[in-house]
């Protein structure tokens, strides 16, 4: 089957959406946006209770419905409270390295809307001053955010109209290479989500068909355990795109589509992975199949959930994960023609 991907579409639509603040619980103007992008392209969208997308792609047959899902939802923190001499104190959303957020440049949004930059720093931060700048353990206990605002004591930062609960934005510092790299934090997932997005922009662009009925389902709250917990009841096999690991014994690198056999939770569906594997062979799509010592997947909490699924893994190869990551084109590529032949097959 002959196709072409639209590569400025890919990048462009990456980076929007890396750009965009998502953290979990906070991901209902994202998903504005994507819908926007998905009727524009023109297919249906609909949201469920908790505000996950879902987008439906009519196919050749309704014998049965298969689901792709990908999460919006990113890392991120929340203030926990305000220090008396004018800090915060945060709480974290899901697990970055919090070695990486120091000196992190970060938004505090406030409940009513209002925007305050800040910085996550080491609570012994002047290397001029504390003994322990260097040695001190990076975690929440020990760390704290500099707002950009002048601010000596709590009432000051109260008046800003910070408060406690209010969401922590890290900067996800998003860049596209020449070389094609894209680097920034939170490629897992969007990178992912622009996968999907890109995917719809093929078919349209093309007039493909899948061969069954597709629903595309958006995720929220994946990165804290629930983001595909319930998905519409007609999907039967689904396959949950999400960043391929890379490091120690693996062997999928930023280039390749990575297909997993087994994660923290266990083998993933024989006969869907055999078929990807297959696909990928005969295609010549740069692939790896791979172990995931320590992760869980939308798959994983459709079946907790309760869904009637059998169900596969996949997704771009992303270096560093939950810290600075980085992924290329190419793996992109990978995994849009991989989904792109599945759908058809
Ligand atoms: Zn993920």
């Amino acid at each position: 089957m002959e196709f072409s991907i639209n590569k400025e579409y890919v990048l462009n639509t990456a980076k929007e959406l890396l750009e965009f603040n998502s953290p979990s619980g906070f991901c209902f103007k994202i998903m504005d946006m994507i819908e926007d992008k998905v009727k524009n392209i023109g297919y249906k969208f609909e949201r469920t209770n908790k505000g996950c997308g879902v987008i439906t792609i009519d196919g050749r047959s309704d014998e049965k419905v298969i689901g792709l899902s990908a999460h919006v939802d990113t890392l991120g923190a929340m203030v926990r409270s305000i220090t008396s001499k004018g800090t915060l104190k945060f709480t974290l959303i899901g697990g970055p390295i919090v070695p990486t957020l120091d000196s992190e440049y970060c938004t505090i949004r406030t409940r009513d809307g209002r925007e305050y930059t800040g910085t996550f720093l080491s609570e012994s931060a002047a290397v001029h001053v504390y003994e322990d700048a260097t040695s001190k353990k990076r975690d929440p206990e020990n760390m704290e955010i500099r707002i950009d605002e002048v601010v000596k004591n709590k009432d000051d930062v109260k008046n800003l109209g910070i408060s406690v609960g209010d969401f922590i934005f890290i900067d996800p510092k998003t860049t596209i290479t020449e070389s094609g790299f894209v680097k920034s934090r939170f490629i897992d997932d969007k990178g992912s989500v622009a996968c999907l997005l890109s995917l719809l922009e093929l078919f349209k662009r093309e007039s493909i068909v899948p061969s069954y009925k597709t629903k595309i389902f958006i995720s929220t709250y994946e990165e804290v355990g629930h983001g595909s917990s319930y998905i519409p009841s007609d999907i039967t096999e689904m396959i949950a795109v999400d960043m391929g690991c890379i490091g120690l014994d693996l062997e999928c690198t930023e280039y390749d589509v990575s297909i997993c056999a087994k994660d923290s939770g266990g083998p993933y569906d024989y006969n869907m992975v055999t078929d990807l594997v297959n696909l990928s062979e005969d295609n010549n799509i740069s692939y790896a199949i791979d172990i995931y010592p320590r992760y869980g997947s939308d798959v994983g909490a459709a079946l907790r959930g309760g869904n009637n699924i059998r169900g596969a893994l996949i997704g771009p190869g992303v270096h560093a994960s939950h810290g600075m990551e980085r992924t290329h084109y190419n793996a992109l590529e990978n995994t849009i023609k991989l989904l792109c032949l599945y759908l058809t097959k």
